[in-house]
């Protein structure tokens, strides 16, 4: 070791082999989409700037060579932001008295899907927080309406943790879909996120039967959510290669002032950005959207998010005098628009960076397939 200039010497000598290592490792990564656990944290722990725009050159890609350059939209409907859950960063949750609470009758779910399929929309994302209006004969009767009104759709649910029986129900009842985001793989970090009577073997649970009963799955995790750590992040990684979703969502963590969170930094682009690129590495097919919360935090953030792999866009298709009010995070973007206006700026900023709008159904590649084939 030279004594004279440590530093220098060490700076020189990290530099070097952790450069090198970097962007073999992203080859590596590239070819056999897994690493080890060493090697990820080995990325996370050290990737610099000049290293990340390689990273994201291979995931867009390789996102190139199974979807090329199409995004499809879902739109998305927000029905209600009554929820009996206590998730510590979430702006809806039940100990939240600031805002005011509402939900969307079965008509009311009907009537702004019916304006955003007449928009070309042709998959709805029914999405609230764990409310319990919303039953299994409820929601049954919605799907089956909107099913028989609007054949052509896929409808996907979002509404949280419900028995294998009440996942199977809506099933046959017509959902196609379910996003349930694991948010960490984590069981500290999920702990340290949730109160203690939510539990992190039961969300794991519920992906599990969603995935038995035949859902198109969505998993999907918070990036820079307080005290993560990229071991923590390589954990997510795994688990989803384990799981093998259809769909992931990944959005930077918002704080919400009115929330126990209260006070903690956000989460980045940057880290954001890297953890959409490293997963479309890791599950090449996936279904990855470009997050609100990634728009909410930087004005281009979701068009960044195309350009690192992402492939899904999900315009608001909720009732305005409503958007205000899904505030699971502030400064959400999109809140005083109506369903025709994001659709318009939607579309302009998909093709402003030389992608195109998909407005067909958009099952997941292999899926898709099956369908086809089957039709011929
Ligand atoms: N009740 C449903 C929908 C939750 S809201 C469910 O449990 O799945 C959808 C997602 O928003 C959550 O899964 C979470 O990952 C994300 N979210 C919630 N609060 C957030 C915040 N403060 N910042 C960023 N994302 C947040």
């Amino acid at each position: 070791m030279n004594t004279i200039f440590p530093k220098l010497k060490n700076d020189f000598q990290n530099d070097e082999v952790i450069t090198t290592n970097i962007y073999k490792l992203i080859d590596k990564y590239s070819v056999n989409n897994h690493l080890s656990k060493d090697e990820f944290l080995f990325i996370l722990d050290n990737i610099t700037e000049k290293e990340t725009r390689y990273l994201y050159k291979k995931a867009y890609d390789l996102k190139y060579e199974f979807y090329q350059n199409r995004v499809y939209l879902r739109a998305l409907i927000e029905i209600s932001n009554y929820c009996k859950m206590g998730c510590k960063y979430c702006g809806i949750n039940n100990t939240v008295e600031s805002i005011e609470r509402y939900r969307l009758s079965v008509d009311e779910i009907i009537e702004y899907c019916a304006l955003g399929y007449s928009l070309g929309y042709r998959t709805f994302v029914i999405q609230g927080g764990e409310d319990s209006y919303y039953t299994d004969d409820v929601l049954s009767l919605l799907l089956h309406r909107l099913k028989s009104e609007m054949p052509d759709t896929r409808i996907t649910l979002s509404l949280g943790e419900r028995s294998k029986k009440s996942y199977q129900i809506l099933k046959d009842a017509g959902a196609d879909r379910y996003l349930l985001r694991h948010e960490t793989a984590s069981k500290k970090l999920y702990n340290y996120l949730h109160p203690s009577y939510m539990s992190f073997e039961n969300r794991r649970e519920c992906l599990h039967n969603l995935k038995e009963i035949g859902y198109q799955v969505g998993a999907g995790f918070m990036v820079g959510t307080p005290s993560q750590t990229n071991k923590d992040l390589v954990d997510d990684l795994f688990f989803l290669k384990e799981l093998n979703p259809h769909m992931v969502g990944i959005g930077p963590y918002l704080c919400h002032e009115d929330t126990e969170l209260k006070g903690n930094m956000s989460g980045t682009l940057t880290e954001s950005l890297i953890m959409v690129a490293m997963t479309r590495l890791l599950l090449p097919k996936v279904l990855l959207p470009a997050t609100t919360a990634l728009g909410s935090l930087h004005k281009i953030g979701r068009e960044k998010a195309l350009k690192v792999g992402a492939n899904v866009m999900m315009p608001n298709i909720s009732p305005t005098e409503n958007r205000e009010l899904y505030e699971i995070y502030q400064n959400k973007i999109c809140t005083t628009d109506t369903s025709e206006l994001c659709r318009n700026c939607v579309e302009a900023r998909i093709v402003g960076v030389g992608h195109v709008i998909d407005l067909g159904v958009g099952d997941h590649i292999d899926l898709e397939r099956v369908t086809n084939n089957a039709r011929k």
